[in-house]
């Protein structure tokens, strides 16, 4: 099939390379140039693994192209899918200014049947004012090609974005009154062969279907995270009530790390956007805001411990602090909204600086910050410790995962601050290290 997508962020471009793999011909639309620049050289502006070689192959192979072209990718695909950002708006609702234009540039320009699949998170009743666009605009035109507007959100995970895309739990497709999915069944054959994935539902339940799984998620964190304050204040182990509650069927062990909050380019604008949809349908969802509030303050939580070690906050100043991990979580280079933003924006506040690794996300952070005085971005996760008063771990990257006791020498105090409960706080004790975690009694 010819496929058009538009976005090629983590989604569009995850979702075109793996539909060309499968043998389907896609075009990738994008406003940015450099981006479209970059992957016509075969080159991957993000880092996802296995992304690189599935990109060239299918390049060399001729089944997947980019251009800055609507018109093009208007004219190319029979199916049109919508895969731009979906920001959060200063009120907390989502931004639908990217989808919207897209959707004003296949109605301005289609000549004939297009079905116009919506890939981006977006709220209940978007798929409603995408429909009622193109119709303004074909009207316009004084044309009438034919469209249906299909919902189809985007279950993947950033870090493990190719495996999820080829082997989904489920492929959600909304569809309008009276009609079907076959032309989704289609699509997708390919990675719906070892048993029915598709779940057809109407278009609304399809929007909510992705909030819903994002919501849930969120709130599996912000409840560990709540249970480990608590534990913390009781002197119990978050760790072995992880394993105590995990092991009932009926909660199990996904999902239920505590932590130093959740991040992300997902759940924080979807947990609120979900907040959002609820207040102006007039419910006042109580439960999401809670799951919002204990993820803010628990993003701050290792800057309060670190305050409350060293005697105020008024003693960070000019001291070095070491940082391991800057991304939201492992496997990827993402940082938007990450709980070290917080902490690192803090430290600057309090007048420390920060010496920080990451094993990919550093072009990332240096984006972001710039060549700020106050932030030295290191080589190695060794060197960063150099001359810094204390180590904090926001990522759980592999690397970081067995203490390395000699390299912890190189701090001027052997003193950690870990955000992800990487190591075990007697093994800790034992080899002379002060040993700050999230909800391990002990140590607080
Ligand atoms: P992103 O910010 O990485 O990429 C969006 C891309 O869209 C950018 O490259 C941008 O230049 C492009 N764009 C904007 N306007 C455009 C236009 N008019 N035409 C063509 N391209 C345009 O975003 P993302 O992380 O890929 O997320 C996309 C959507 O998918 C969001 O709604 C997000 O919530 C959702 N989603 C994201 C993930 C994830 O893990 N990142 C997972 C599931 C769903």
């Amino acid at each position: 099939m010819k496929v058009t997508v538009f976005g090629t962020g983590y989604v569009g471009l995850v979702t075109g390379v793996c539909l060309a793999e499968t043998g389907h011909q896609v075009l990738c639309v994008d406003i940015d140039e450099a981006k479209i620049a970059r992957l016509k050289k075969g080159e991957v502006p993000i880092y996802e693994p296995g992304l690189e070689n599935l990109l060239k192959h299918n390049v060399s192979a001729g089944r997947i192209s980019f251009t800055t072209s609507a018109k093009e990718g208007v004219a190319f695909g029979l199916i049109q899918m919508i895969a731009v950002g979906t920001p959060p708006d200063e009120d907390g609702s989502a931004d639908l200014q990217y989808v919207m234009n897209v959707a004003a540039d296949i109605a301005g320009s289609m000549q004939t049947y297009r079905y116009i699949v919506n890939k981006s998170t977006v709220p209940v009743g978007t798929a409603e004012k995408v429909r009622k666009t193109v119709e303004s605009v074909l009207e316009k035109r004084g044309v009438n090609p034919g469209f249906e507007v299909i919902s189809n959100p985007e279950f993947l995970k950033e870090g493990a974005a190719i495996t999820d895309f080829m082997r989904p739990d489920r492929i959600i497709v909304g569809v309008e009154a009276g009609k079907d999915a076959a032309v989704m069944r289609e699509l997708y054959a390919p990675f719906n062969r070892n048993r029915d994935r598709l779940m057809v539902m109407d278009i609304r339940s399809a929007e909510l279907t992705k909030y819903a799984a994002n919501a849930m998620l969120a709130t599996k964190i912000s409840f560990m995270n709540e249970l480990a304050r608590i534990a913390e204040r009781v002197g119990a182990d978050i760790e072995a009530v992880r394993h105590g509650i995990g092991s009932d069927s009926r909660i199990g062990y996904h999902f239920i790390y505590p932590g130093c909050g959740y991040g992300g380019s997902c759940f924080p604008k979807d947990v609120r956007a979900l907040a959002k949809t609820a207040e102006s349908s007039g419910y006042a969802p109580q439960l999401l805001h809670a799951v919002e509030q204990v993820n803010l303050n628990q993003k701050a939580h290792l800057f309060r411990l670190l305050c409350s070690h060293f005697g105020g906050k008024e003693a960070l100043s000019g001291k070095t602090f070491a940082v391991w991990g800057l991304a939201f979580k492992p496997e990827t280079d993402d940082m938007r909204d990450a709980p070290s933003r917080t902490v690192l924006e803090l430290l600057w506040q309090a007048g420390a600086r920060v010496q920080a690794y990451d094993p990919v996300a550093m072009n990332e952070a240096k984006r972001i910050y710039g060549n700020r005085p106050d932030f030295i971005l290191t080589g190695d996760k060794e060197s960063a410790l150099d001359n810094a008063e204390a180590l904090l771990i926001f990522t759980e990257w592999r690397n970081f995962r067995i203490p390395d006791f000699e390299t912890l020498k190189r701090l001027n105090n052997p003193l950690v601050f870990d955000g992800r409960n990487l190591y075990d706080p007697d093994l800790m004790e034992k080899n002379g290290v002060t040993y700050y975690a999230v909800g391990r009694g002990r140590t607080h």
